[in-house]
């Protein structure tokens, strides 16, 4: 898997590079072992950030949630999180509802 999409990327197929590399998790274990030290998972990364803006184009929800960020929806939340001490801002983060 890995070896495809770095040759995807290594010919110029975007698309292909993005979708081979669409399972990787950037764990970064191929690039620890990899001896061409090379960093695979930021070729994949590229690939499908390439891919989305300049091929696929953005999905509907990431418009509607850009129009809500640059409305100022978020402002005040982001401003509380900023003025949290680090205690409470990591109890947060521990006890955050994960969403999968
Ligand atoms: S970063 Fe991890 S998941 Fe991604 S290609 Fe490398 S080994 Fe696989």
């Amino acid at each position: 898997m890995v070896m495809d999409y770095v040759q995807a990327a290594l010919k110029g197929d975007v698309e292909k590079a993005a979708k081979l590399s669409f399972d990787c998790i950037n764990c970064g274990l191929c690039a620890v072992r990899c001896p061409a030290e090379i960093v695979p998972y930021n070729i994949g990364q590229l690939a499908r950030r390439l891919f989305s803006k300049y091929i696929d184009g953005p999905t509907e929800h990431v418009l509607e949630k850009v129009k809500e960020v640059e409305a100022g929806k978020f402002d005040a939340e982001i401003k509380e999180l900023k003025n949290l001490d680090k205690a409470t801002l990591q109890s947060r983060y521990e006890t955050r509802e994960k969403r999968l």
